[in-house]
């Protein structure tokens, strides 16, 4: 079982399922050769997947190509089905960010044979996240700045207002097809910039105001 710790706060919370959306930034679409999605596009890590800063992230030997994705993580507050807008933007209690690591070659295998993308996205380590910080003690606009380094160069720079489906939008999607619990986590899409990662490398990746990992790949 794993558990998340909450910035100035003692409480710690069981991570439940981990749902992630491809996609989400018309750039990043764009620079993998997708077309723009219509409605998000689900995928789930599972929770034995999930590490924290701090952690190194071990490379599957059966990958050449892992890539850097980071995202805005939303952790998911209460019971939550068929929500509104409303009830949607009530649900998310929390911020963090997080990578999304993929093995790209094992996905565009996948894809060019019409398979699950499944083995891409989920193996020990692929999920990282930030320590994180309660919407009602963040400040969060929307508009904050995401960015991802490796080895001190920056290599993903966007802000979260350029995400297709905003969070109330894709928790509302996602608790629509299936119920969403306290201590879910939502990966929201990665912008532009996704690239290999080697061992040895060390990964930096911020969302401002929100929180900060750093991990190396070993
Ligand atoms: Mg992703």
């Amino acid at each position: 079982m794993k558990t998340i710790e909450i910035k100035n706060s003692n409480e710690k919370i069981s991570v439940g399922k981990i749902v992630c959306v491809g996609r989400n930034y018309a750039a990043h679409a764009k620079e993998l050769g997708n077309e723009v999605p219509e409605f998000p596009i689900i995928f789930m890590k599972p929770a034995s997947t999930l590490i924290f800063s701090g952690d190194k992230i071990i490379h599957p030997d059966h990958s050449n190509d892992m890539h850097h994705e980071v995202e805005l993580v939303l952790l998911i507050g209460n019971t939550l089905k068929n929500a509104d807008n409303t009830i949607a933007e009530e649900a998310i209690a929390g911020y963090a960010v997080g990578l999304d690591m993929t093995l790209r070659d094992i996905q565009n295998e996948c894809k060019a044979k019409g398979y699950p993308w499944e083995l891409a996205k989920s193996f020990d380590t692929c999920a990282v996240v930030s320590d994180f910080v309660l919407k009602d003690h963040s400040n969060f606009t929307g508009n904050e700045s995401i960015s991802l380094s490796v080895n001190g160069m920056v290599k993903q720079r966007s802000t979260l207002n350029h995400m297709i489906f905003s969070p109330v939008e894709i928790v509302k999607y996602i608790s629509n097809k299936i119920t969403l619990h306290k201590g879910d986590l939502i990966y929201t899409g990665t912008p532009e910039g996704v690239g290999k990662v080697n061992r040895g490398d060390k990964i930096t990746a911020e969302i401002f105001g929100l929180g900060s990992l750093e991990n190396e790949v070993i």
